[in-house]
């Protein structure tokens, strides 16, 4: 039973309703959806548990049919909050349980956000009248309405539980008491219970609630004689009663839901659905509406519903792919790629002949900011499909891909199923984005989850857990992307075709800069090639001095910082004309003439042209600003040459304002200019690397320390590295005895990149020959290589990125394996033409071309020919 000494805090939540009242000692089921509400649910009911938190005033808010906002009603109740549930999806909707504790008068509004709070005053009980018991009239009234509520009790099915709870609180509760609660109970309209609670002294409360009770009694009775309608009453009593009164079941409300309903059913019949939807959608609609409207799985079954009728079950676009639009599509946005568009256009053209997606997945693996997501908008844009991107990095559930079981609360679909009732359609193109980066958790393999998804076999049947109803997502195109093949589960692996998408040579940023980047990051800021010009080598120093990346987002970046900082100059000094203080638009309808303007724009078609030419941009980024931005942005143009001089262009001191100092300037030849250091070459997921090794050793006990975050592999491959040097010691006049006192320190930078890879024993060694012999590598050497214990050197891989890494930091030398000759078929001319690639097959040959005039006792000579032969060389 409610507590009846309550006392309340001076300032109180409130949750403000429109369609009900709470009365004292009745529990109601309150919905909740609307922004403050959460907001007040979420910080006072379902974080921190005290008592004190739990009790919230309800104030009715009425609306009166001239004013549009409604005022709060001054009475409200005080409430207990007893129970919370709900969901978080499609959209957060709670639902509380409330028991009704004492009147307040609601005297301001002390707080409008997050939720608003009231300040209060409790408004005590009559304890006078209740205790009068010479005021012979009011006890006539309180039996009267004693005797009444015990007639509806015996008219209501006593089997109920709440029924009978109710039959012994007429028995017990205090008079007081009573009359609330069966003002709360019976059917009354919002005004009428509004007036119950304003009744604040108990005569006025009987007055106002005999009636209804007398009303609801007769309605009872008829109910009952009325043979035909009777059995659906009684169930409406009962419904009502089982579900807890809600504030939603007074008439208003009732007919709402029935509207909504009636809604949901028509939806369903247009939606088209395929028969065995359609069978399902039935019953749950059927099972919706024998439901009390807010109980929480009447929630979760009208979500249900809508995604059914929202999902794209067969509507689908018609694909307008030609291959010479692809072609031009492909290379209006993306410069370079060659390799990678010529197989995009094979594929395309593939599936045009077939007619059918049946065939591998592509999968694009390279670097960040190389372009793969880029050209996967783009093949969307030539087939005239709407794109979705699904990021999988992180996902280690295989419910976020398939879906969670409708039973518990907050279930949703998998991401599949939402991706395609967020795009409409059944056939978009899918990027499965960072497909490299799924997890394994404990909630199941989503790699495995993946597979049913892109299996052509099983993808027309797919059946996501929440939906339960199998979809066809044999029309999707999906696509992949990875940084790296080598996290890839590898039965996922095999449905994919994998295109590598390698980093951009310097000259090929450039040009991106130039023709793609600089353009978009224009128009992005309202500026066009009139205001704002990069010169390509401006282009070149940002790319050499403020990035080292291998494709081309931090330059997008720093380009747009660029453009912010002309946006202010141009927005500063558009704002305000200093003489006449107008704005704009004003001095320019005062001050220019209609043929002004129409020679004006003549001109600058003219000249914006004559640009677009110069800067050779392509076509379809640019053609948009002589026609659209051009004319538009025109009068301001004439306006702002008057007070600056257009266009700027960028040159270095305005990258160092804009920019600061350079960020990577090519310190390498410093660092290598002492004995024990050498430049090594180390393939990443994020593209090439170089890397600097550096060695000392100091007194100590025979020890080699290798610190660097390495791996196992690349452990070993400093033990085979020492063993060689100790072994070849004397050839390199290194004393033999160069670890006896001593011990060895070796680093590989970059601590907190975990590392590893067989590639790293060339440098290794040449570190070592370095320390120990005391000679410098030379500074503009990189190299690349797995050893033996022999000293043979054997091939690597990631050839092309280790080389434009080298090329990037501006070394001109670069020792690989010999038989990685065949990789430099890949590498840019631009790269090659740059760099002395030195072929090597021995250990010794890496030696002799790192050191400045190697290493002489090394080198046998050959006696059949003259030649010079290294030892390993012969193995
Ligand atoms: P990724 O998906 O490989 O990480 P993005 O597709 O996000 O890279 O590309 C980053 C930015 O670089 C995008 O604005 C993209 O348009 C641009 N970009 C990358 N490569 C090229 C290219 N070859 N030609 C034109 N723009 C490119």
């Amino acid at each position: 039973m409610v507590p009846h000494n309550v006392t309340l805090p001076k300032n109180l939540p409130l949750v403000i309703v429109s369609d009900g009242v709470l009365l004292p000692g009745s529990t109601i089921r309150l919905p909740v959806s609307s922004v403050k509400n959460i907001n007040l649910v979420r910080s006072r009911l379902t974080s921190g548990n005290s008592l004190r938190n739990t009790i919230i005033g309800i104030v009715t808010k009425e609306t009166s049919k001239d004013s549009h906002g409604g005022s709060l009603h001054d009475i409200g109740t005080a409430g207990l909050v007893v129970q919370v549930t709900g969901t978080n999806w499609p959209r957060p909707s709670y639902s509380l349980l409330i028991t009704g504790l004492c009147r307040f008068k609601l005297l301001s509004i002390v707080q409008e956000h997050p939720y608003p709070v009231g300040a209060v005053k409790q408004i005590e009980y009559d304890k006078s009248l209740a205790s009068d018991d010479n005021d012979l009239q009011l006890k006539d009234l309180i039996r009267e309405f004693k005797e009444a509520a015990k007639k509806m009790v015996a008219l209501l099915d006593v089997s109920v539980p709440s029924v009978a709870k109710l039959k012994e609180l007429v028995e017990q509760v205090p008079s007081q008491h009573l009359i609330d609660l069966i003002a709360a109970f019976v059917r009354a309209t919002l005004p009428e219970r509004l007036k119950v609670l304003d009744a604040v002294d108990l005569a006025t409360r009987l007055k106002v609630t005999l009636p209804l009770l007398l009303r609801h009694i007769q309605k009872l009775k008829e109910d009952r004689e009325s043979d035909d309608t009777r059995s659906r009453k009684d169930f409406k009593i009962v419904k009502v009663t089982r579900g807890g009164r809600g504030l939603s079941h007074d008439a208003d409300s009732y007919e709402d839901d029935q509207n909504e309903l009636a809604e949901l059913e028509a939806k369903i019949k247009e939606a088209n659905l395929p028969e065995h939807a359609l069978k399902t959608a039935k019953k749950e609609l059927a099972r919706l509406k024998q439901m009390a409207p807010h109980m929480p799985e009447s929630s979760m079954t009208r979500n249900y519903l809508d995604l059914l009728v929202d999902l794209p079950w067969s509507v689908s676009v018609k694909d307008t792919c030609n291959i010479s639009k692809a072609r031009a599509d492909l290379d209006a946005d993306h410069y370079g790629l060659e390799k990678v568009k010529r197989r995009i256009l094979e594929y395309l053209a593939v599936r045009q002949l077939r007619g059918d997606l049946k065939g591998p997945i592509l999968c694009f693996v390279g670097p960040p900011g190389v372009g793969k997501t880029s050209i996967v908008k783009s093949i969307a844009s030539t087939l005239g499909r709407p794109y979705y991107r699904m990021s999988l990095g992180g996902v280690s559930d295989q419910h976020d891909i398939r879906g969670h079981r409708r039973t518990y609360i907050g279930a949703m679909p998998g991401r599949v199923i939402q991706g395609l009732r967020s795009v409409k359609v059944n056939n978009p193109v899918m990027l499965l984005d960072e497909i490299d980066k799924l997890g394994t958790g404990i909630h199941g393999d989503p790699g495995a989850a993946l597979l049913e998804v892109l299996d052509p076999e099983q993808n027309s049947t797919f059946t996501d857990t929440y939906l339960n109803l199998p979809f066809d997502l044999s029309q999707v195109l999906f696509v992949a992307t990875a940084n790296t093949l080598s996290t890839i589960p590898s039965p996922l692996m095999d449905r994919m075709e994998i295109i590598h998408v390698p980093g951009y040579t310097q000259e090929e940023k450039v040009m991106i800069g130039a023709l793609h980047l600089l353009p978009k990051q224009l128009q992005e800021h309202g500026l066009s090639l009139d205001i704002l010009q990069i010169p390509q080598e401006i282009i070149s120093t940002i790319i050499g001095e403020y990035t080292r990346e291998a494709g081309v987002r931090a330059l997008e970046r720093k380009i747009a910082a660029v453009c912010r900082a002309v946006a202010v100059q141009v927005a500063e000094t558009k704002c305000v004309d200093p003489v006449t203080n107008k704005t704009d638009s004003e001095v320019i309808v005062a001050e220019i003439d209609d043929d002004q303007v129409q020679k004006a724009v003549d001109d600058q078609v003219e000249k914006v042209e004559e640009s677009h030419k110069e800067n050779n941009t392509l076509e379809k980024e640019d053609s948009s600003h002589p026609i659209t931005e051009g004319s538009q942005a025109l009068p301001n143009l004439l306006q702002l040459k008057e007070h600056m001089e257009l266009p700027i262009i960028v040159d270095l001191k305005m990258i160092q304002d804009v920019l600061g100092p350079p960020i990577f300037q090519s310190g390498l030849a410093g660092r290598v200019s002492v004995p024990g250091v050498a430049v090594g070459l180390a393939w990443t997921p994020v593209g090439g690397e170089v890397m600097v090794v550096e060695a000392t050793s100091s007194a100590g006990d025979s020890n080699l320390t290798l610190t660097g975050q390495l791996g196992s592999v690349m452990q070993e491959s400093a033990k085979i590295a020492l063993s060689w040097v100790r072994k070849h010691g004397e050839l390199l006049r290194i004393d033999k005895d160069f670890m006896k006192d001593e011990e060895i320190h070796m680093h590989f930078p970059a601590g907190a990149i975990s590392k590893d890879g067989p590639s790293a024993g060339v440098t290794i060694i040449t570190v070592l020959v370095s320390l120990l012999t005391k000679r410098c590598v030379r500074s503009d050497v990189a190299m690349t290589g797995e050893i033996t214990l022999n000293g043979v050197v054997l091939p690597v891989g990631g050839i092309k990125e280790k080389l434009m890494a080298a090329h990037r930091s501006g070394l001109t030398t670069v020792i690989i394996p010999a038989a990685n000759k065949k990789d430099l078929d890949d590498i840019p001319s631009s790269v090659l033409n740059e760099i002395e690639v030195v072929l090597v097959n021995t250990v010794e040959e890496v030696l002799q071309a790192a050191f400045d005039d190697g290493f002489e006792d090394m080198f046998e000579t050959d006696n059949d020919n003259g030649k010079s032969v290294s030892p390993s060389s012969k193995l």
